[in-house]
């Protein structure tokens, strides 16, 4: 109940990598045989996620993860373009690979806008719009959140942001393989994905390029990715990553309409049998996976550690534990007052998760809210 996370590799994929870590370990850049073979699986590997995402080949650059991607096309983009101007627009409620780097650039005199969301955790377009200056030279708006799971309008961002000419990337590390993606429809100049967000290998990840697009690399040394991006390739990451993707993508539409089914039997089941509980993020536009829901009275890190000796992993917006006694900054981006955004939990559902698995959680979380607010000295009744 934790995909949101990260997920499992799949057997199949599993299978398509392990040659590439014994036989087929050839150095792409040397030039006998298994070196070649080597070559021709990275760029077949290339063509795959192209496709997956609308894209052309040479478009496709292989980074370590959804890490590397963001701060490559926050750094790159924003160092390409410093003579042109310096201000970046991006949300509030961004992940921390974004919004750490952005930090990281305020620093080095690169003035950066957060745009607020709304309740349900979407943006404005026109407010992308009108935060639009002389000197932005960059917009970066996630396809959907992590935490909450609202899916944004990045049809309408791109399209505002390729009016005014300014690149647009967006940090589609939990869209990818989930929603359907098309930079091309959608006005995206660059896009982060990562593999272990769709059962692919961890430590792998794509940023998409746009033919065209002003940005210097992250990483500098050998000529590798066309001498945009250095480093010995991550041959068996890139085949698990491109043979993921392509199966996320031929199965999305079926899997996603099975994965929303038992999304929404939780929630309701969650919304129904808990009282004082709200769901967060936006009712229908959001990720198939993603439940989060607040209980008000109860610190959403005790229902962790009760769910987990129901054998239960699950997530929440509060992790004291974690030596950070502030609340998620994407809940309190939505409005969420502290005692709720500390009550917080999430739970994502994703490939091989069962209505079985539903039943089980929504018999243990009731009983486990209930425990916890007899404890609680706030909790105002027993008899609600
Ligand atoms: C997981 C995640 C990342 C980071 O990706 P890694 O591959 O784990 O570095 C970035 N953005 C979002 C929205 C994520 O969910």
């Amino acid at each position: 109940m934790d995909n949101a996370a990260t997920t499992p590799v799949r057997e199949e994929v599993a299978e398509a990598m392990r040659p590439y870590f014994s036989s087929r370990f050839g150095n792409p850049s040397s030039i006998y045989r298994i070196a070649c073979e080597s070559r021709d699986v990275i760029e077949s590997s290339r063509e795959t996620v192209a496709k997956a995402i609308g894209a052309d080949a040479d478009e496709i650059f292989f980074t370590s993860g959804g890490t590397e991607s963001d701060n490559w096309a926050l750094q790159g983009v924003a160092r390409a373009n410093a003579k042109k101007g310096s201000h970046i627009i991006t949300s509030a409620i961004e992940h921390h690979a974004i919004l750490h780097t952005a930090r990281y650039l305020e620093k080095q005199g690169f003035p950066v806008t957060y745009l607020p969301v709304d309740n349900e955790g979407r943006l404005d377009p026109g407010a992308v719009e009108d935060a639009v200056t002389d000197t932005t030279t960059l917009i970066s708006i996630m396809t959907a959140n992590n935490e909450i799971g609202t899916i944004q309008q990045v049809q309408k961002i791109g399209s505002i942001a390729h009016d005014h000419g300014i690149p647009f990337h967006t940090d589609a590390v939990q869209a990818a393989g989930h929603i359907p993606l098309s930079v091309h429809d959608d006005a995206i100049d660059l896009l982060s994905l990562s593999a272990h967000k769709f059962n692919g290998p961890k430590g792998m990840g794509v940023l998409y390029i746009r033919t065209g697009t002003k940005i210097d690399n992250l990483l500098f040394g050998g000529g590798q990715e066309k001498k945009r991006r250095a480093g010995t390739e991550n041959l068996p990451g890139i085949v698990g990553l491109a043979t993921a993707l392509d199966i996320a993508v031929r199965d999305q539409e079926k899997e996603s309409g099975e994965i929303r089914k038992l999304r929404d039997r939780l929630i309701a089941g969650l919304l129904e049998t808990v009282p004082y509980s709200r769901l967060n993020g936006h009712p229908t536009e959001r990720l198939p996976g993603n439940v989060n829901i607040s209980f008000e009275f109860v610190e959403g890190e005790s229902i962790l550690l009760l769910l987990d000796q129901e054998g239960i992993c699950a997530s929440t917006g509060s992790a004291c534990s974690s030596g950070s006694h502030d609340p998620s900054h994407v809940l309190l981006a939505i409005g969420l007052p502290h005692a709720l955004a500390h009550g917080s939990l999430r739970l994502t559902l994703g490939h091989g998760n069962t209505e079985k698995d539903v039943d089980t959680v929504l018999e243990a979380v009731p009983g486990i809210v209930e425990k916890l607010r007899d404890i609680s000295p706030l909790y105002p009744g027993k008899e609600k």
